[in-house]
């Protein structure tokens, strides 16, 4: 990737079936969604925690042989070899190494909540299932109803790569004072291209959410907007809103993308049947000169323009 490429960033809808992607605090016999509340109106996210975790082993899944991920040990510290390790490199941390103290990475991989666009109380249901009990051996199996709350929602997404940031280190030099950023991985940018292509081909296979044993949902992009940009923001994850209607807000849409035509190159991926005004949309789209295409080629493009 030429250097003068800061940022990546994508946002993206995708509607989902039945299902519950992140639980909340519940009660003893509840798993309930974890939710907030706008205006009095209540709607289930997921956490940004959630998200990366997702990310990360979606990453993992599609780990090239030879390059290897760290696992956090007991107290959630990992190894902090961001030359080597590429979960330490792209989703950063905090670790305590020896004989240096405490070291933390800011992430370079930036996530966003997946918010949940409807309201909850007209998309959901409670489902219920039977959890085993652990009994000692020669007692007859026990098993108790757990009620789980279900539904079915639109969710915004968004993730944004710092793309400078990757394989490099911040240290002061100690002669100067001045802070520099040192390159970790010294073989041409291969590497780095490399570590940023599995981020942007992790999204497009997310599958390791929770409770997928029962529920298998398809949480990828179904209406996308990416962006290979000349300056590093987070600008783009205000392209979508919509209202209850599954109308996308058109003037808001438009207006973003206008912000940022001047230092990205915008690609729009859209899969037909989820937003009410598509018709519109695909007119704006041409109006804006932007290209209607599948979401799995907004990826293509991106990961081609990656090198
Ligand atoms: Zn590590």
């Amino acid at each position: 990737m030429s250097d003068q490429f800061k940022g990546i960033e994508l946002v993206w809808l995708t509607e989902t079936d039945l299902t519950n992607l992140n639980a909340g605090e519940g009660g003893t016999n509840i798993v309930d969604v974890k939710k907030f509340r706008k205006q009095g109106v209540e709607y289930p996210y997921v956490s940004g925690q959630a998200m990366r975790f997702y990310l990360r082993e979606s990453v993992r899944r599609e780990l090239p042989e030879s390059t290897f991920m760290c696992t956090p040990n007991d107290k959630g510290e990992t190894c902090g070899d961001i030359s080597k390790c590429w979960n330490c490199d792209l989703f950063g941390f905090m670790t305590t190494i020896r004989g240096t103290g405490a070291v933390t990475r800011v992430s370079p991989v930036k996530v966003s909540p997946a918010i949940g666009l409807l309201p909850l109380d007209d998309n959901s249901t409670i489902d219920f299932l039977t959890r085993k009990k652990r009994v000692e051996a020669g007692e007859k199996a026990k098993g108790d109803i757990v009620n789980v709350e279900l539904g079915v929602n639109i969710y915004k997404c968004g993730i944004s790569i710092d793309v400078q940031r990757i394989g490099y280190e911040e240290e002061v030099d100690q002669d100067s004072k001045v802070l520099k950023f040192v390159d970790k991985l010294n073989n041409n940018g291969a590497e780095r291209n490399l570590r940023i292509r599995s981020v942007v081909s992790g999204i497009k296979y997310l599958a390791d959410y929770s409770k997928q044993a029962r529920l298998l949902t398809d949480f990828t992009p179904d209406v996308i907007l990416g962006a290979v940009q000349q300056r590093y923001s987070h600008r783009l994850q205000k392209a979508f809103e919509i209202d209850n209607n599954k109308n996308l807000n058109i003037e808001r849409f438009k207006s973003i993308i206008n912000d940022m035509k001047g230092y990205g190159t915008i690609y729009f991926g859209l899969l037909p049947g989820l937003l009410n005004n598509e018709q519109q949309v695909k007119k704006i789209a041409a109006e804006l000169e932007l290209e209607v295409l599948q979401p799995q080629e907004v990826f293509e493009k991106i990961i081609n323009s990656i090198g």
